[in-house]
């Protein structure tokens, strides 16, 4: 079970995306196999813009401060409603 950050709500792995700090912005590790520290959210833009306007990054992520999205917009804007990974 994981916590989206967005909404909060505790659900299957699954059912959410791994977003990892790349460089100096956020994105979506959609084969789940970068490195580092992820932070998981429902592939829902509802859930990321929560995730953004409550700083939850920050802390999920451990970072000094807040870092571009861009991707992760653009990724779920491209990819409505899909969670990556065989159901
Ligand atoms: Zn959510």
């Amino acid at each position: 079970m994981r916590t989206c950050i967005g909404c909060r709500a505790r659900v299957a792995r699954g059912e959410l995306i791994r977003l990892v700090v790349a460089g100096d912005e956020i994105v979506p590790d959609v084969a789940s196999r970068l490195p580092g520290r992820g932070a998981y959210l429902h592939p829902s833009l509802a859930c990321l813009e929560q995730a953004l306007r409550r700083k939850a990054f920050l802390r999920a992520l451990r970072l000094p401060a807040a870092l571009p999205a861009g991707r992760v917009a653009e990724y779920l804007a491209a990819a409505p409603g899909r969670a990556d990974g065989p159901r």
